[in-house]
């Protein structure tokens, strides 16, 4: 698992690829700069022009890796890029995807979000019958499997065995010189999209916003279970293990994927403002004002108010400035990360109730640093709000939460936690009111950080973490 030292839950990865536009590693590029909020170790791209594969990837950001003169060796109609953050692998260029492959004079190229939940068996298979691994990420073993099942068969029937062999989450484009394949686990964990470029080329992201920005419109999620193959012939779409009942991941609507984008066919701004109404129904509170600390309750806090009749507040200013810093405050500049990127306004808030509105508690040590500067500022009482109910279990999805060592709703009582963070109150939205913001049935969903009933059994040999609810 990647190291995540801040109290938030990191993004995982994003994918982006173009079929059949003379500059697709520039369009890939584009769709890669709409998903950087996904990940942000790494990012790359793989472009075939038919007979030429080249690749460029590198640690950092897209606008970091990539240079305008990279883009005279990109050259082709087809190209898979993927923004990184580790969930799977340790943090280096190694790791960084697309993972490209030679086999036999075919190039296979990989980009994946998700986890694979049988990684630890299927890589000693692997192993066992010759494969070498170079890097330690889970997608890697997709490309030595479709490698080994394309010597004896066809690209379509290949991936067909592929997909009976991984399990757990994944949203993978793959790509040879000529074909870009698509393909999203049966549950339908992380999002997946298709969409039509103006010249008639294909494009498939992580999220709408990526298409939004190259001006693509968008055709349809690919299925839950779908695999499509794109080529010159056009788009061949098939279920190599049937349709099965989906478990979408609802962290994605809560936190993950950007406002702008329809996910699960969901628009995320709606979903986020609709849980801010029923926390408004839930829980019925005497402030002043509601405010969120941006951008993280933005949407929940105007449902919030809107339903409440409570006005909205913006009492906290963000820097939209902050880079990377690499000089290190003193220690007695304690949290200094929470200040650099927001400011409470104090003159406006001294003496105020308010109340906060926050899309998850995850660790607690974010909130507790944002509580204490409001503290400061002279708030008077202080009510937190979170979009969605207590994180008590890991995820083996994709997501990197930490383990439930870690997660303070698996350690501690709301009660506990109130105190811990210095609220005078504390609510967390009810499981149903989750599901009930989607408009979907339960059933539809992945809620298992929340209830610990996981769609896929997850390895535990491999993942240390322990498993059970302990919040109660
Ligand atoms: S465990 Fe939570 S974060 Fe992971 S896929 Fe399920 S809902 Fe999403």
């Amino acid at each position: 698992m990647g190291t995540n030292p801040s109290s938030r839950p990191k993004e995982e990865c994003g994918v982006c690829g173009i079929f059949g536009h003379k500059d697709s590693a520039k369009l890939t590029y584009f769709g890669l700069y709409a998903l950087q909020h996904r990940g942000q170790e790494s990012a790359g791209i793989t472009v075939s022009d038919g007979s030429h594969v080249q690749e460029h990837k590198d640690m950092g950001l897209v606008s970091e890796v990539f240079k305008e003169n990279d883009f005279e060796k990109l050259q082709g109609h087809l190209a898979i890029g993927h923004v990184r953050y580790s969930t799977t692998g340790a943090s280096n260029l190694v790791n960084a995807q697309p993972f490209t492959a030679n086999h036999r004079g075919e190039t296979f190229a990989v980009a994946h979000n998700g986890n694979l939940v049988n990684i630890r068996k299927l890589r000693d298979t692997l192993e066992e019958s010759g494969s070498i691994f170079q890097s330690t990420m889970d997608s890697e073993a997709v490309v030595h499997l479709l490698a080994k099942e394309c010597c004896t068969k066809n690209l379509k029937d290949a991936v067909h065995e592929v997909a009976c062999r991984i399990r757990g989450a994944y949203s993978l484009l793959i790509m040879t010189r000529t074909h870009m394949v698509a393909m999203r686990d049966p549950q339908g964990f992380r999002p997946l999209c298709l969409g039509k470029l103006p010249n008639g080329g294909y494009v498939v992201a992580s999220e709408t916003c990526a298409l939004d920005l190259i001006e693509a419109e968008y055709m349809r999620d690919v299925e839950p279970g779908e695999a499509l193959i794109i080529s010159k012939a056009g788009i061949d779409s098939f279920f190599p293990q049937g349709r099965q009942k989906s478990s979408f991941c609802i962290f994605e609507q809560v936190y993950f994927a950007r406002p702008d984008s329809d996910i699960f066919g969901l628009n995320v701004y709606n979903y986020r403002k609709r849980t801010g109404e029923i926390l408004a129904r839930e829980r019925t509170i005497d402030a002043d004002f509601v405010m969120p600390f941006p951008d993280s309750g933005n949407y929940a806090a105007i449902g919030y108010s809107q339903a409440s009749g409570i006005p909205l507040e913006f009492g906290v200013i963000r820097n939209h400035y902050v880079g990377r810093t690499f000089i290190q405050p003193s220690q007695s500049m304690r949290d200094f990360s929470v200040r650099v990127k927001l400011n409470p306004v104090r003159s406006f808030l001294e003496g105020k109730r308010v109340i906060i509105i926050e899309d998850s508690i995850i660790r607690g040590t974010t909130g507790r640093s944002r509580v204490k500067s409001l503290r400061r500022a002279g708030v008077k009482e202080i009510h937190m709000l979170i979009s969605c109910p207590p994180t008590c279990n890991p995820c083996y999805y994709g997501i990197d939460f930490p383990d439930r060592r870690q997660l303070i709703a698996a350690q501690k009582s709301i009660d506990e936690i109130r105190d811990y963070l210095d609220l005078d109150s504390l609510y967390y939205l009810s499981l149903e009111g989750l599901v009930e913001a989607s408009g979907m049935p339960k059933e539809t969903f992945c809620l298992a950080c929340f209830n610990g009933e996981y769609p896929v059994e997850p390895d535990l040999t491999f993942h240390k973490n322990t498993l059970g609810c302990g919040c109660g």
